[in-house]
């Protein structure tokens, strides 16, 4: 063990949840095999955890299908309570959840108490929706009699969940399907299971009935997922993760025509007009573009500036990301830590190569350090073309890519130059000019003058490659939900 781990690190090491969550059960595989998680920080060894196999998913299906009818039939009053109880455990418990998330996924500390609060916030706002799902009666037009429309829990769904959010992309799925009356079982990030098997023993605590909720840490994601949705009693999958990921889960979705949630991949755009507030709008970027360490979906991946203003709040941008502090995540001080992988630091190198091979000019950064972790400076790059190379690829991680435009048609153009549509953002005072820009933006999410959109209670959710669905809002419940139109007389 690391000896400069913190006290409430190393009271957490001792502790770490290592079984698969089976029937409320914490189990090993059925062959015994188990995988390590890894501090990104150290590159050591934190733990193992049990990895299921085809026949752990085969059993978890089992298990879910048999527990969800009595789930259903319960009343959404009690679904909620449990919803709600495990919401306020989780935030006495932010500080523990917080180590968690930063040992294995190795982001500072203070993103990692931000991701606590948000993930608990999930449950609060599910439990909240789960009395109020709403069914409706109307006459029909034709006087031939009543149309009676209720809406009813789809039944066993999977959700396959990513590493850069280990707990809110989980609670983000698990809140509204529970709350719906469905029965889920999880598939966690192989990076990040840790975060996934805290969070059921919370719902266990809480009261969640064996067999409603069941996660399954694999090192063979394809194998497990695959055998889950073969079987037909699945009837919904929810992903998280890449493009190239959900395009395999809708093709195997698409044989049993199950119900599919995909939260795919961005390329976030973030605009500022010559006429905008240059320093709220270095505060928006620095927010869109750090938030996490860089490793968000909605990360602003390319900053389109107006050239008036560019040299103004590149070199503003610069100085805030010259001062973050990279080291352990959980190092007092720290505000940056590793990224997730050595795979994922050389994705972000081999972007940064590429910009600076077609002409970028580095402001800041862009060397990798020496010694353990898997560590990447902040990094600004400008003088960027709008569309070279290194603008189409998603970053995550904490370089910033800085283009100029002379006109608003030029910026909406450039910024609508991608196969994603996640998120965008973009900074004016011109009112007139906040509508025509917000319309003219292909994104599911626009943010105008702010850096950070997200909300439990808003829909969250991409456009063209980067989704399908929405979660949060009162649109993430009703993806868990099959309308039943009763025809009476
Ligand atoms: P990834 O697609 O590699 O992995 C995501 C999950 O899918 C993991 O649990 C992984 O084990 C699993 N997986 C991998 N191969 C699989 C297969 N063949 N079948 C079934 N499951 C499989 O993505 P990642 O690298 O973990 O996450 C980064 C990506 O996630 C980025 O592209 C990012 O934009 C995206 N993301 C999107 C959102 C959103 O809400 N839109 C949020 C966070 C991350």
């Amino acid at each position: 063990m690391n000896s400069t781990y913190p006290d409430s690190a190393e009271q957490l090491l001792r502790t770490l949840p290592t079984g698969l969550r089976i029937g409320g059960q914490s189990v090993p595989s059925i062959t015994g095999a188990a995988f390590d998680v890894t501090d990104p920080a150290t590159e050591r060894t934190l733990t193992s955890v049990a990895d299921a196999t085809v026949d752990d998913a085969l059993r978890a299906v089992e298990t879910a299908h048999s527990a969800a009818s009595v789930w259903a039939a319960t009343p959404t009053r009690e679904r909620s309570d449990i919803l709600r109880r495990s919401y306020e455990i989780l935030v006495e418990r932010t500080d523990e959840f917080a180590m968690l998330m930063t040992l294995e996924l190795g982001r500072a500390l203070p993103d990692s108490l931000a991701e606590a609060r948000y993930g608990a916030d999930f449950l609060r706002w599910f439990a909240e929706e789960a009395t109020r799902i709403n069914g409706r009666v109307t006459t029909s037009p034709g006087g031939t009699g009543q149309i009676v429309v209720a809406h009813e829990p789809l039944g066993v769904c999977l959700a396959i969940t990513p590493w850069n959010f280990p707990l809110a992309m989980g609670t983000r799925k698990i809140g509204p399907a529970l709350a719906a009356g469905n029965v889920m079982i999880v598939k966690p990030a192989s990076e990040t299971p840790l975060t996934m098997l805290a969070l059921a023993d919370v719902l266990t605590e809480a009261g969640l009935p064996a067999g409603v909720l069941s996660v399954l840490p694999t090192s063979n994601a394809g194998g497990v997922t695959g055998a889950i949705l073969s079987d037909s009693r699945v009837r919904k999958v929810s992903f998280t993760g890449s493009t190239r990921v959900g395009q395999i889960l809708l093709r195997q979705a698409a044989e049993r025509v199950q119900r599919t949630s995909m939260e795919l991949g961005g390329n976030a755009p973030f605009l500022v007009f010559d006429d905008a507030d240059v320093d709220a709008a270095v505060e928006g970027a620095f927010a869109a573009k750090m938030r996490n360490g860089g490793e968000a979906c909605t990360a602003a991946n390319r900053f389109l500036v107006h050239s008036t203003i560019a040299e103004e709040f590149t070199t503003k941008l610069t100085e805030k990301m010259a001062a973050l502090r990279l080291g352990a995540g959980y190092d007092a001080g720290v505000t940056l830590g590793p990224l997730i992988s050595a795979d994922q630091r050389a994705s972000v190198a081999g972007i940064v190569e590429s910009a600076l091979a077609s002409g970028a000019r580095l402001r800041l950064g862009g060397k990798i350090p020496d010694g353990e972790g898997f560590f990447y400076p902040p990094t600004v790059l400008d003088q960027v073309d709008a569309y070279a190379p290194a603008t189409r690829e998603e970053v995550f991680g904490p370089v910033a890519i800085i283009s100029t435009f002379q006109t608003e048609n030029e910026a909406v153009a450039a910024a609508n130059s991608t196969e994603y549509g996640l998120a965008a953002y973009f900074y004016s005072r011109d009112i007139d000019r906040c509508k025509r820009v917000a319309t003219a933006l292909r994104a599911g999410m626009v943010g105008v003058n702010r850096g950070i959109i997200s909300d439990v209670a808003a829909p969250f959710g991409g456009v063209k490659m980067s989704g399908i669905g929405r979660e949060g809002g009162s649109e993430g419940i009703s993806d868990y939900l099959d309308s039943k139109y009763i025809a009476l007389t």
